[in-house]
């Protein structure tokens, strides 16, 4: 298809604003899904996408629209939404012209609204305000049309009011893509360029890499070359999804589609790469790679240590298909044989375990999740911890701590709530500004730590669900940090080891202290269990010796859950871990370990 026939557009929205459910309607409207093989988020292929209601890895069809006599193909790029996705986000845009900025109408704009409309316009995309849901008895698409207005400029009337649910106004909107979004420019008789936006593994095919082609040509059987490895590879196909992929006589200026080489391994087709022809290699490439970073670290071991090879067998395998994911073997004291594992975020942690056990149907056991800390010594070393117990010995200068900028959406009643949870999450405020009479942003810097784990949620909960949140890496800031170590009879039990502030080393001391001696069933002698910072003991609790009657009078706690540790206890000795004198059943630390 010629350039000027060509609309390479994306959806982009807070999350739950309708994207997929627009993306449905838009491939029914083209025809190029049927009535009958239509199903709900039809491009959420994954199961989990799919059971959660999110989409994770983003998606292009190619759809045929038509306007008077001209017959154009859109491409459209469906996006994650959710921040630990943002990177991916970030290339989908950058594959584009033009985006459709949806607004659930009945919500108005969101933290993932602005984010994204910003991410948008440093692209130089030509946005489109929609408001979507307008079916909803709730919506009130006169006032956030107005928000929307304001916020990118222009006329309340230029937004669209569409219902992906019931298919009003997304004609209009497949026209308005084709008006007012421009063209592809390139240039078609230089080297070949062409930027990958994604690329995911298939068991079939190996691996499919997703590209939009920026200048030249990319044609089947041609030798191809990525430009940050200098790889070469053969193509064995290449078409468009429409949405099964289609082979085609090649990619042209402007056109999305993919390739498969064969390959087997998603790290030899990097997210951001270009593609270049091997016989005519383009020298610069489209724009500057970046490898995603693992902003979150946590221990995943098999409950099972006979799963060991299994479970890397399986991140191997997942790896091929998520190039963000980093793992490498550790050893712990308490719970055996397993991996130091890096993600992108919280969700990416919880979907890949879930994947691990769904998928190669392992038990898995995480340890508490970390940032990553640099740890200044007094030799001027710096150490890289990815690991609490790998926290270094000796004189500490400085320890730094990643931070974010965020940004908070909220209704302005609620904004003394979001100041003084900020406040207690050591929160910088940046600035305040409002969007419209009773909505307001605000901008914090704000440690990663205090953001990742439980933050949301206290944000939802004190502002009864309203306020959004998104955030973006802000470099590292000096904290007063310490490293709390967790001891059972005078040893160090590794999985428990925690860098946390200053102030909060003593309420996770005595919280972990307590726990632990609520599970760890009694020996036949008194141990201690103890809390330090260095070699200050800042908490102790003791589990008392053994008596004979010990379950008839089990003391506090919950009866029923000890009886089921100690008949697992029974089962083998082979799961009891000894930590010093100690004899602890794994699974005491895996409750322990567990969040309730
Ligand atoms: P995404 O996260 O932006 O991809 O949002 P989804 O397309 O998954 O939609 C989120 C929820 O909103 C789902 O329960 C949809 O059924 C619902 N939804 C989406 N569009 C509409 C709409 O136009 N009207 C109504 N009433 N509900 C919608
Ligand atoms: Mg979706």
């Amino acid at each position: 298809t010629a350039p000027n026939l060509l609309r390479n557009f994306c959806i982009i929205a807070h999350i739950d604003h309708g994207k997929s459910t627009l993306a449905d309607r838009m491939l029914q409207l083209t025809g190029v899904v049927d009535a009958r093989a239509m199903r709900a988020q039809y491009l959420d292929r994954m199961d989990i996408e799919r059971e959660r209601g999110i989409t994770i890895k983003s998606q292009a069809v190619r759809m045929p629209w038509q306007v008077g006599d001209a017959a154009y193909a859109l491409n459209m790029i469906d996006t994650p939404g959710h921040v630990d996705f943002t990177y991916e986000v970030s290339r989908s845009l950058a594959a584009c012209e033009g985006a459709v900025l949806l607004v659930d109408a009945a919500q108005g704009i969101e933290a993932q609204t602005l984010a994204n409309l910003y991410l948008a316009m440093e692209n130089d995309l030509t946005v489109i305000p929609v408001l979507n849901k307008i079916d909803l008895p709730a919506a009130q698409p006169e006032k956030y049309a107005e928000e929307l207005a304001n916020l990118i400029g222009g006329d309340p009337e230029d937004c669209l009011r569409v219902s992906g649910k019931t298919g009003a106004g997304v004609t209009e909107l497949l026209d308005r893509i084709v008006a007012d979004i421009p063209h592809p420019v390139g240039d078609a008789d230089g080297p070949a360029r062409a930027v990958i936006f994604d690329s995911v593994y298939d068991t079939y095919r190996g691996v499919v890499t997703y590209v939009r082609v920026v200048d030249g040509h990319l044609s089947p059987r041609e030798r191809i070359t990525m430009l940050s490895t200098r790889a070469t590879h053969d193509l064995l196909e290449i078409g468009v999804s429409s949405p099964e992929p289609t082979p085609t006589s090649g990619l042209g200026v402007g056109e999305v589609g993919y390739l498969i080489t064969g390959v087997k391994d998603v790290r030899q087709s990097r997210v951001g790469d270009t593609v270049t022809s091997a016989v005519k290699p383009a020298t610069e490439p489209v724009g500057e790679y970046r490898e995603p970073r693992p902003m979150v670290f946590s221990g995943l071991f098999p409950i099972d240590g006979s799963d060991y090879p299994v479970l890397r067998d399986a991140l191997d395998k997942l790896k091929l298909n998520d190039a963000a994911l980093a793992f490498e073997p550790e050893t712990s004291v308490a719970l055996g044989f397993g991996f130091r594992c890096g993600f992108l975020g919280l969700l990416h942690l919880e979907i890949v375990r879930e994947r691990l056990e769904r998928e190669f149907n392992l038990d898995l056991i995480s340890t508490a999740p970390n940032v990553v800390y640099e740890v200044e010594m007094e030799d001027r070393t710096t150490v890289r911890v990815t690991n609490p117990s790998g926290f270094p010995e000796g004189k500490v200068m400085e320890v730094r701590e990643p931070v974010v900028k965020a940004t908070i959406l909220c209704p302005s009643e609620f904004i003394g709530a979001v100041m003084e949870l900020c406040q207690n999450r050591r929160g910088i405020q940046l600035g305040m500004d409002y969007l419209s009479a009773d909505r307001v942003e605000l901008r914090y810097t704000l440690p990663l730590a205090e953001i990742v784990f439980d933050f949301f949620d206290q944000l939802k909960s004190r502002t009864r669900g309203y306020a959004s949140l998104d955030y973006e890496p802000a470099g590292t800031q000096a904290a007063d940090l310490v490293k709390v170590d967790i001891l059972l009879n005078h040893e160090t039990v590794d999985a428990f080891s925690a860098i946390v502030h200053k102030d909060k080393a003593y309420a996770y001391g005595v919280m972990m202290a307590g726990k632990l001696r609520e599970i760890i069933p009694r020996q036949q002698f008194e141990v201690p269990i103890q809390a330090a910072v260095g070699a200050r003991v800042i908490a102790r609790e003791t589990v008392r010796a053994l008596r004979k009657d010990m379950l008839a009078k089990c003391y506090g706690g919950d009866i029923t859950r000890k009886r089921k540790l100690l008949e697992k206890q029974k089962e083998g000795k082979k799961r009891m871990k000894n930590i010093g004198r100690v004899e602890v059943p794994q699974e005491a630390f895996i409750a322990a370990l567990g969040s309730e």
